[in-house]
């Protein structure tokens, strides 16, 4: 028997009630119930682009307080006032093409869901020659790169507050900005992971500033990305920034937009000094060229 709107609706309403039950929801509940006065209403948004790697701005209508929504079992950040609020959706890279949906918790504790539709995108092939060794990895290299794999699923599950108060974001980097968001990488002739990510050429020692404020939330030497810093911009937007020579913050440091964390450089699995820069929202790397003004 296929499970009906119905009854989708109240299993995931049941299992909100567990999980605000064991308190794994209480991040996201205390954004609802405690701050009634003003919510953030950023005058920029992000692009609106439904496509894999793209962000979704959808509508929640009006409410009193700050609705929850969810993509799945993550939580959405959800922007604006009592007279609108909005739901930035990240949309994985691998996401399918076709309708979507996410589900808003309702005022009176139902939920709904609120669809809509990925469109498809087609990303250029990029073909790389790299080192043998960070294609084929040895065991020792696969049993450092699981993990680490299993540490950056932790950090990038990060959803915290203050919200962002903004979200039109400075280039981290002066320099050549290629289009390389969703390249679909072949690496020494094997396919790998589609690039989740924007290059931007510059020398090494080239100061990396905060795109937006945010607190750090972690650093490290990883196989492929090299010396990392995690930036939380607030209610799961994060950036990413990778194959640094220097790293200038600890977790815990709150950057604002424009102060230094780092410096360009060519470690982890390059080909040549720059940085690489992700943007996560809601566990979702999507082009951070879709956070500069329009
Ligand atoms: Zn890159």
């Amino acid at each position: 028997m296929p499970p009906s709107f119905d009854s989708h609706g109240s299993m995931i309403s049941r299992r909100q009630a567990l999980l605000a039950t064991a308190g794994l929801l209480s991040t996201g509940l205390h954004a609802a119930t405690s701050k009634p006065s003003k919510p953030p209403a950023p005058s920029v948004w992000p692009q609106d682009l439904r496509v894999p790697g793209g962000v979704a701005r959808l509508s929640l209508g009006p409410a009193a307080q700050r609705p929850l929504a969810f993509t799945g079992e993550v939580p959405l950040l959800v922007l604006g006032d009592a007279i609108e609020w909005t739901a930035l959706v990240g949309i994985p890279l691998a996401a399918v093409t076709g309708e979507a949906f996410i589900t808003v918790q309702t005022s009176h504790g139902g939920t709904r869901q609120l669809a809509y539709s990925v469109g498809p995108k087609q990303y250029r092939e990029q073909r790389l020659k790299v080192a043998p060794g960070t294609v084929d990895l040895s065991p020792e290299d696969e049993a450092r790169y699981e993990r680490e794999h299993t540490h950056l699923a932790q950090v990038m599950a990060s959803f915290s507050e203050p919200l962002p108060a903004a979200l039109r974001m400075q280039v981290p980097v002066p320099g050549r900005r290629s289009s390389s968001f969703g390249l679909r990488r072949v690496f020494n002739g094997q396919a790998r992971n589609p690039h989740s990510g924007m290059d931007i050429a510059a020398a090494t020692g080239t100061p990396v500033l905060a795109p937006l404020p945010g607190r750090v939330l972690d650093t490290g030497d990883y196989f492929f990305n090299g010396n990392t810093v995690w930036l939380d911009h607030g209610g799961g937007l994060l950036g990413m920034f990778c194959h640094l020579s220097a790293i200038d913050v600890q977790p815990g440091d709150v950057l604002q937009t424009g102060q230094r964390l780092g410096a360009v450089g060519a470690t982890g699995r390059v080909t040549g000094p720059h940085l690489h820069w992700s943007v996560c929202l809601n566990r979702a790397m999507v082009d951070p060229a879709l956070f500069f003004s329009a």
